[in-house]
């Protein structure tokens, strides 16, 4: 399949990517690893006029940690956030999620950005990132907003991104003292498979062995946007951890997925799916809270 005819731009700052996307405008794509921009010219889904490519921008290609806050550069790829030591510490989640994504070709091509700004129900790594919490920091010619990740995904391949708008840093508070997180990702091969159903769980104790103080679910592949459990959440916080609790937010977490059937499994067992890996979740997070 060959790719339609387009100008090609290699801006060497996100000053100047910024004034080229504010000149073009929505006739422009950024480009990151290409993964699904590349896909998706060539089976002509988009043919834009401009591809502005982000690979120059080396200040958006590591991470910073300051004053508790911890930021990861928009062209940081799932492989370097799958080794990352530091991260991998402090978010684990995230890195189990990058550690999930395709194959190793595509971990060493796809970037944490192109991830979250092509907004695919299944995609692995907004689940983790708002079970954290995370905020993104957008750039435009003329400013720089943030915006909390889960306000973000409007819908399949939908953001709240305008055309001219550069997606620059994803931002995590790092988490109290007694936190665990955990991702997990059902597919139907072990490798290179878009998730069936994912589930990231945080949650915070008082104290090791005291109550959870609060607690974040997000379920994904399991409607057009990741999903937070509002209700499941309710139920763990304040109360010790147990097998039983966690069974209760388990189940609660099912009912508010809205799963839809296809030929890759029917919404119940989705549904069966969510509860079982909110659960499961669950317990990772416990047990990594427990020793921190
Ligand atoms: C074979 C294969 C397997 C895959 N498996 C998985 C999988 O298991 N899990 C999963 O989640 N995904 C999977 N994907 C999808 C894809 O790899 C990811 O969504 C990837 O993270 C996209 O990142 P990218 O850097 O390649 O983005 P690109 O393709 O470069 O861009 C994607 C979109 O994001 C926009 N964009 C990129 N960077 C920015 C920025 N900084 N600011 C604003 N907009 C930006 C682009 O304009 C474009 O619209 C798979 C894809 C393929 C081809």
């Amino acid at each position: 399949m060959l790719l339609p005819t387009f100008d090609y731009y290699e801006p060497s700052s996100l000053k100047e990517a910024c004034e080229v996307m504010t000149e073009l405008g929505s006739r422009a794509r950024l480009l990151a690893g290409g993964t699904d921009l590349i896909v998706n010219m060539k089976k002509k889904i988009i043919s834009p006029e401009h591809v502005v490519a982000l690979g120059r921008l080396e200040a958006l290609k590591k991470t910073d940690a300051t004053n508790g806050t911890v930021k990861i550069g928009a062209l940081m790829t799932a492989a370097e956030i799958a080794e990352s030591a530091a991260l991998g510490q402090q978010f684990s989640a995230l890195r189990q999620a990058a550690s999930s994504l395709g194959s190793p070709l595509i971990r060493n091509l796809a970037t944490i950005a192109g991830n979250l700004v092509s907004a695919r129900p299944a995609a692995d790594l907004p689940p983790s990132l708002m079970a954290y919490g995370a905020r993104l920091i957008i750039k435009k010619k003329d400013g720089e907003r943030k915006i909390l990740l889960e306000d973000f995904i409007k819908g399949p391949g939908d953001t709240e991104l305008a055309p001219e708008e550069i997606l620059a840093e994803i931002e995590i508070d790092r988490a109290p003292g007694y936190s665990g997180a955990s991702y997990i990702k059902l597919g139907t091969r072990k490798a290179l498979e878009i998730s069936l159903v994912n589930v990231a769980s945080f949650i915070t104790l008082e104290a090791p062995d005291g109550v959870i103080t609060s607690a974040r679910i997000v379920m994904g592949a399991v409607g057009p946007t990741p999903l937070r459990a509002p209700s499941a959440e309710k139920i763990l916080v304040g109360e010790k951890p147990s097998v039983r609790l966690f069974e209760r937010a388990g189940r609660a977490a099912a009912e508010e997925s809205r799963p839809i059937d296809d030929f890759r499994g029917s919404a119940q067992y989705r549904r069966d799916m969510v509860d079982v890996l909110t659960r499961r979740a669950l317990a990772a997070a416990l047990q990594e809270a427990r020793r921190q």
